[in-house]
């Protein structure tokens, strides 16, 4: 029978792709973004402790209450914003579903859909899935005079038309490792002041940000949270990436759309998962502590980096960190990332992979992404095979 895709041009994603050739090369995976320990043993045994206590039917379909209750204690304190619990908060299948779940929701045929180039793979397919078409505004690349990358809202502003239904935005940026300060803010709330549209904000890395510097979330500024998607991963804030619970926040005429979609595709997320996560948030220094104990690994990753030939950028915020690879190699960076692989067993992802056209010489900045979330020992061997190169 012949089928037609509705996405021709998607094959296997970047993360998975390197981590198999890391697997193949028994090479340390700095590549995908997830720890190589363990979520805290009180988390596992809160979640165990619900299991027990017979918490193992479906959960309510928006969320177990306590969970939800957590969260929105958690961004009031954070953010100063209360969201709703009945009607504003929505726990998900990871980042990942409450993202789909809001394209989906409201994007239309033949919308457009603006993203900041570089992106997190997930964005593009899941606009064309929903008929719309992405629009990648480039952010201004680091160069010798600016070493780092970062948003030109003037640029972002130019690209908005009458068909822009919503900007998605990602900070603590993956992977560029920036991350928000308040004139971003500003003038996103100029561009909203404008133009009618709706902002997705990725807000998965929202604990993991360095240097006394605090992630400024769309929730504290009232005319933006007013249209926005708050989109959060319990997987990256607890060191469980493979439980795969998220949420998202929004005011109560978007949640109730994002809500519709959620429950016919997954209904509900797994009741036990959610109870522990809810009894484990009741301490605030569960996700407090988490900016200096990841700020640590970051200073060791990047400290090693500099033992080597490699050019280590700053990194705000994620658990990630670019390197440049310009006094090692002229390859391109999927070329190198596999190169490094295969002969000096390290995994890495090419930033390049984050472009609409990865091939394309704007695409390629000589740069690799690094995850630092992981255990000394690997930080030491990747460092020491990295000193070779
Ligand atoms: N957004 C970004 C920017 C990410 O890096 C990730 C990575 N995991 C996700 C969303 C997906 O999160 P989850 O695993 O909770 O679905
Ligand atoms: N978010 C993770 C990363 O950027 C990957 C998640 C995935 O493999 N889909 O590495």
């Amino acid at each position: 029978m012949q089928i037609k895709s509705k996405l021709p041009s998607v094959g296997t994603t970047i993360f998975t792709t390197m981590s198999q050739l890391a697997l193949e090369h028994k090479a340390i995976n700095l590549g995908q973004g997830f720890p190589d320990f363990n979520p805290d043993p009180a988390l596992i045994q809160a979640v165990h402790q619900a299991m027990l206590d017979g918490i193992n039917q479906y959960p309510a379909m928006a969320g177990y209450p306590a969970l939800r209750a957590a969260i929105a204690d958690k961004t009031q304190r954070r953010y100063g914003r209360l969201y709703d619990i009945d009607s504003e908060i929505t726990v998900t299948s990871g980042a990942t579903e409450a993202l789909m779940a809001s394209f989906q929701a409201f994007v239309h045929p033949g919308d457009e859909v603006i993203v900041i180039e570089p992106f997190y793979d997930l964005y593009i397919p899941a606009i064309q899935l929903a008929g719309g078409i992405p629009v990648a505004v480039p952010m201004t690349a680091p160069d010798a005079a600016v070493p780092y990358y970062r948003v030109d809202w003037d640029r972002v502003e130019k690209a908005i038309s009458s068909k822009t239904r919503m900007l998605v935005i990602n900070f603590p940026h993956n992977p560029t490792c920036t991350i928000l300060c308040p004139q971003d803010l500003d003038a996103l709330e100029q561009i909203v002041d404008r133009h009618p549209l709706m902002i997705l904000s990725d807000e998965v890395y929202e604990h993991l940000t360095f240097d006394q510097k605090e992630h400024l979330s769309l929730a504290s500024r009232p005319k933006l949270a007013e249209r926005a998607i708050i989109v959060s991963s319990f997987g990256k804030t607890f060191h469980a990436t493979g439980w795969k619970v998220g949420y998202c926040c929004a005011p109560a005429y978007l949640s109730t759309e994002i809500r519709k979609v959620h429950q016919y595709t997954v209904f509900t997320v797994p009741s036990p998962l959610q109870a522990g996560l809810a009894s484990y948030m009741q301490d605030p220094a569960t996700w407090e502590s988490l900016p200096a104990f990841y700020q640590e690994k970051r200073d060791y990753l990047h400290q090693g980096l500099q033992q080597t030939r490699f050019k280590p950028m700053p990194s705000e915020g994620t658990f990630f960190l670019l390197a440049s690879y310009e006094n090692i190699s002229d390859l391109p960076e999927l070329d190198f990332a596999k190169h490094l692989n295969q002969a000096y067993g390290v995994g890495a992802i090419p930033v390049s992979a984050f472009y609409l056209n990865p091939n394309s010489e704007q695409a390629n900045h000589r740069l690799l992404r690094f995850c630092f979330a992981k255990q000394p020992s690997t930080l030491d061997q990747a460092i020491e095979r990295l000193q070779k190169v």
